[in-house]
């Protein structure tokens, strides 16, 4: 059996993982990451890279079917619009395959070994690693966790079949014509409008009262608008029972107890994800947990020295741009650098359409965390460029503290709003105040001066409305 020593073993190459080794070898340290299926993770494999291709495609073919059927305010003609289904998945695989082989340059060059296949703790500071050629045994002075999470089955609808999950959807051979959604979470309605736009009828089916249960209901309202143009059939706090005896149809019930049958070519299971926290020896560890997740502290260490966890084993918010942060929080830490996770917010947006994006606290949120509040709101009916893209349903709302003006949250909804996340993520980490936002020059025509006239509604001197 061949073994490696190394001063840090990072198990994952997921968004959190991969960077991690990186940043660890580019401060020198002798870095190693085992992998059992491709670099880059869920989410640039089956997760946040594929999905926005497929949101984009339906956007675009979306566009098209409308100029054809002649609704189109900007007077554009187009004939007959098709899309070839086989070709937008070959442009999809085209993206991941590149990004993946991008990622494994890039630990080649930083300098980090990389071991293909799936590891195995045997204890705290030495783990197996399964590889084609035989076992490989890895001993480390510090391990990173960075197993990520996989899609949650429901006991009634196990995967398989015509019941698929994310990364089935992401990887069909041809579009269905009808799709029933349970969940309309993140990924329900990312991948539902998405379906619904390249011709799919769409059914969504959620158990609790409002869709996207995570955000307050004027953010949603855009989206649910859009959907009902779309012609998605949305039941709300309705669950799913059973399967029908053949399998291909769902019987559901709805908040008064009514059951109905809803038939369906496939049926995508998007009810949340688990962590994997089982297949790689916890059980030969003492690692706390904190629930379905390993419990981590302010520097991401685990309840063992020497062993840490990053991304979405260790809980919410299950996003990419989070895992990320860890990861480059750690490589540091195991460098000697003093770090410990110091973030004022983490940005969220959801790939709808329109966009959703939130930064910090709502108002809702605010109030509750004890503190009294300003809240501005600036519509994009009453900004010019949204008029132009011809996208004018959404707003954006700054929520500040009404004693200092320090802003405590954005959120917004509106076309294309996810590219202004940066813009919010910085003022919030930044610890500005409705002054300087307001006191910003921001270029005109952009959306972004929406933002600017959130503030300055705060303020009480609003321009533009
Ligand atoms: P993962 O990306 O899950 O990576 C974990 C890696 O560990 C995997 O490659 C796995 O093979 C490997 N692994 C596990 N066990 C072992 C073992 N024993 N040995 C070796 N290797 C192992 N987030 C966003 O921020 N924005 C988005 O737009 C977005 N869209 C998404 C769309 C979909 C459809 C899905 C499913 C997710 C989306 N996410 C999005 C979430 C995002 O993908 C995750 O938050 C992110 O991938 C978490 O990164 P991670 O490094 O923690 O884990
Ligand atoms: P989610 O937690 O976003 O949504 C799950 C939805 O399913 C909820 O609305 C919930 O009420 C509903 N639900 C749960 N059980 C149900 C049942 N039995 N019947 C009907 N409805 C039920 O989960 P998801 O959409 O699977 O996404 C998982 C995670 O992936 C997200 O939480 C997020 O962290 C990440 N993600 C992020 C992005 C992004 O950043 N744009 C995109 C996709 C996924």
């Amino acid at each position: 059996m061949k073994e490696i020593t190394c001063k840090l073993l990072v198990i994952g190459a997921g968004p959190g993982g991969y960077v991690c080794a990186i940043r660890a070898a580019q401060l020198g340290i002798d870095t190693v990451i085992v992998e059992m299926a491709k670099a880059g993770g869920t989410c640039l494999n089956v997760g946040c890279i594929p999905s926005k291709a497929i949101i984009h495609t339906a956007d675009d073919y979306a566009h098209a079917v409308a100029m054809a059927a002649g609704r189109n305010p900007m007077g554009i003609r187009v004939d007959s619009p098709g899309i070839d289904f086989m070709r937008t998945m070959a442009w999809k695989d085209g993206i991941t395959g590149r990004l993946s082989m991008g990622v494994v340059n890039l630990l080649k060059k930083a300098g980090v070994k990389a071991v293909v296949g799936r590891a195995h703790f045997r204890d705290g500071k030495t783990v197996e690693v399964e590889t084609e050629t035989g076992s490989q045994v890895v001993r480390a002075e510090n391990i990173v966790v960075a197993t990520g999470s996989a899609p949650v089955e429901l006991p009634m609808l196990p995967f398989g079949g015509n019941i698929i999950s994310s990364t089935e959807a992401l990887s069909l051979a041809q579009l269905p014509k009808s799709l029933a959604v349970v969940g309309a979470g993140y990924i329900g309605l990312e991948l539902g409008i998405a379906f619904a736009k390249l011709g799919a009828k769409v059914t969504i089916v959620e158990a609790q009262e409002r869709i996207l249960p995570l955000y307050d209901a004027a953010l949603t309202q855009p989206v649910a608008k859009r959907l009902a143009a779309l012609g998605v059939e949305v039941r709300l706090g309705t669950r799913v029972k059973n399967l029908s005896g053949g399998g291909d149809a769902l019987i559901v019930e709805d908040a008064n107890g009514e059951e109905t049958k809803l038939g369906a070519e496939k049926i995508l299971v998007t009810v949340g994800r688990t962590p994997v926290t089982e297949g790689w020896g916890r059980e030969e560890l003492e690692l706390d947990m904190e629930g379905r997740f390993i419990r981590i502290d302010d520097q991401c260490r685990t309840s063992m020295r020497g062993i840490y966890a990053i991304g979405d084993v260790t809980g919410e918010p299950m996003l990419a741009h989070r895992a990320m942060a860890q990861g480059d929080m750690v490589a540091e830490i195991v460098a000697g650098r003093r770090r410990s996770w110091d973030k004022r917010a983490i940005p969220a947006v959801c790939f709808t359409d329109p966009e959703i994006v939130s930064v910090g606290l709502s108002p809702d949120e605010a109030r509750t965390a004890g503190h009294e509040i300003k809240v501005g709101q600036f519509p994009f009916a009453a900004n010019g460029r949204a008029m132009t893209l011809a996208s004018e349903d959404g707003f954006v709302r700054v929520v500040a503290r009404a004693d200092n003006h320090l802003v405590l949250g954005i959120q917004a909804v509106g076309a294309g709003i996810s590219e202004l996340s940066a813009t919010f993520a910085l003022a919030v980490e930044m610890g500005t105040r409705l002054e300087d936002v307001a006191g910003t020059i921001h270029a005109h025509p952009t959306q972004s001066e929406g933002f600017a006239e959130a503030a300055m509604k705060a303020l009480g001197h609003a321009l533009h409305i």
